[in-house]
């Protein structure tokens, strides 16, 4: 297959939701349809193999939440599909934010009884920020749920989408009867049974037709037709356009767990979702088809294989071929490298590939050379941008618990922080190291594999801080940017990259410092 069919025929995306919403169950059905599984319930269990392995994966598995942001592939009619798992946990959320840098697009799961949660709340707007193309699918029809509209306007106003309705339901819970595919214009009749469901699929051209009437009952058909009416009166015509410019947003229903309303879901998506897409680096837009590889880290999993103390760094591939063996530029380091056993990724192993193609996701073995963001060419100075860091939301000291391990405790923290599970800040006053988090968790996370991996003992100490804000280094000539370094020395702290950050201690000494310094820029990102 020539190198142009190889780009157009991947499809590269995330799912979102809030824990709980149906994410998992949704990813299992699709791999289920491109054969990529056999049974149901493999995706879980594959999750809990993984744990029995590794020491990192106990704390998963012990909490069971997704701490792993795993790469699931799998072709279906043709389409290379590469499905991106993202946790949804709030205390992983970074991870999250990060690997929504490297999907072309997203399908939003929402629970139809729960509604917009607040964890769909902040991906969403991430994507929104970046004009991600989504799908939203909303799921768990089989239960009593809000009414699709009222569900539809929650959409609009909580996530500030414009959505389109491409099907939808007949009924709900005990009633749920199928729903109705606006996109293809037929019936799927819903019986709980999930592998019959799949056949059942009824054209039905004309909703006036009595065949309607027959199939789900003349009350339920007359619903129908009076809201498919409402349907084409409210909403906007879907516009592929419109949806991959992130401007409008197609609607699902179905059940992920009865496999209902999934095929639907997954034959438009391989119809309308992007290809890979053009990536702004700093220094130009670099586009797939480009014959140069680039591409860039997203992703470290530390000790995937126990055996082997290494890392795994997860590379989405923008432009060109990634072949194995070849020379690499490792832009960051100025150093060139060569990967003898690169991963790709399948349903339910990795295996190593001679060749990768953009919107495809490898895997790199890694002894520490690289850090989320790092950018790989053939040569050209490219840095992909678009991996900012967050103030965290918690703050504590790290101390050292075991004098006879301190180097083991530095490089294990250094080491966890270029993985990007957490925040290091170097206090300016006396050199105290501050760990900073989006989640409690992760202080548990970090000091078990401190422990477990680096042979190293933390204990932690509580700290008041507020907000971390980055400090714009542009007036740091004048008396007032001196001034302020003076005064505030007491809450200055260095990052990892060197970038000077001011650790407010409330909402109301970060409002009073910015009164009193109005020239002295904070940002509550690290890139501005
Ligand atoms: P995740 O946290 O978003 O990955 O959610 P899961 O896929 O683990 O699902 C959470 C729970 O909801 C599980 O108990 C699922 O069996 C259940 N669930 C998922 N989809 C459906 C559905 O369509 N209907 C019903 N009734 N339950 C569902």
């Amino acid at each position: 297959m020539s190198f142009l069919k190889e780009i157009q025929r991947r499809r590269t995306f995330g799912i979102i939701s809030h824990p709980d919403a149906g994410k998992t169950t949704l990813t299992e059905k699709l791999l289920l349809f491109g054969g990529a599984i056999q049974e149901a319930g493999a995706v879980k269990s594959n999750k809990i193999k993984k744990g029995a392995t590794s020491d990192f994966m106990e704390i998963e598995r012990q909490r069971g939440i997704s701490v792993a942001t795993s790469v699931l592939a799998f072709e279906y009619n043709g389409i290379k599909i590469n499905i991106l798992d993202t946790p949804g946990h709030k205390d992983f959320a970074e991870d999250t934010f990060r690997t929504l840098t490297a999907v072309d697009s997203v399908i939003v799961v929402i629970d139809v009884a729960k509604g917009v949660e607040e964890q769909t709340e902040k991906l969403v707007e991430v994507c929104r920020m970046r004009n991600i193309p989504m799908i939203v699918f909303v799921n768990k029809m089989d239960r009593e749920g809000k009414d699709a509209f009222d569900l539809l306007d929650e959409i609009e106003q909580k996530l500030g989408l414009t959505v389109v309705p491409l099907s939808f339901p007949i009924g709900m819970g005990y009633e749920f009867k199928g729903i109705y595919n606006i996109w293809e214009k037929n019936i799927n009749l819903f019986s709980g049974d999930s592998r019959k469901d799949i056949e059942e699929t009824i054209e039905i051209s004309d909703l006036d037709s009595s065949e309607l009437d027959k199939l789900v009952g003349e009350k339920a058909a007359n619903t129908l037709r009076e809201e498919i009416e409402l349907v084409e009166g409210i909403y906007p015509v879907f516009d592929k356009e419109d949806y991959l410019n992130g401007k409008l947003q197609p609607v699902f229903f179905g059940s992920a767990l009865n496999n209902f309303g999934v095929r639907e879901l997954l034959d438009c998506f391989v119809e309308i979702a992007p290809k890979p897409r053009p990536k702004q680096s700093e220094e130009r837009l670099v586009e797939p088809k480009e014959d140069k590889f680039t591409g860039f880290v997203f992703k470290i999993h530390a000790n995937m294989d126990p055996n082997h103390r290494d890392r795994l760094a997860f590379v989405k591939i923008v432009s060109g071929k990634f072949e194995r063996n070849k020379a690499y530029l490792h832009v960051r380091h100025n150093k060139k490298m060569k990967f003898s056993s690169p991963n790709a990724f399948f349903a339910e192993k990795k295996e190593i590939v001679d060749i990768s193609y953009p919107g495809d996701i490898v895997g790199l073995h890694d002894t520490g050379n690289f850090k989320i963001g790092d950018t790989l060419s053939e040569g050209e100075n490219i840095n992909y941008k678009g991996i900012p860091s967050f103030s965290p939301e918690h703050f504590r000291y790290i101390n050292n618990a075991d004098p006879l391990k301190s180097k083991q405790l530095f490089k294990g923290i250094d080491q966890l922080m270029d993985e990007g599970v957490a925040q290091l800040f170097t206090l300016e006053l006396n050199g105290r190291k501050v760990i900073g988090t989006v989640g409690a968790l992760q202080y548990e996370v970090i000091q078990y594999r401190l422990e477990h991996e680096y042979g190293a003992k933390c204990t932690y100490e509580n700290l008041n801080v507020y907000k971390a804000c980055w400090i714009d280094p542009k007036n740091s000539k004048t008396e007032e940017y001196k001034e302020f370094v003076r005064v505030k020395q007491r809450f200055l702290a260095k990052d990892k990259q060197n970038q000077l950050v001011f650790l407010a201690d409330s909402p109301f000494s970060l409002q009073m410092t910015q009164q009193k310094y109005p020239n002295i820029k904070l940002h509550f990102t690290s890139e501005f």
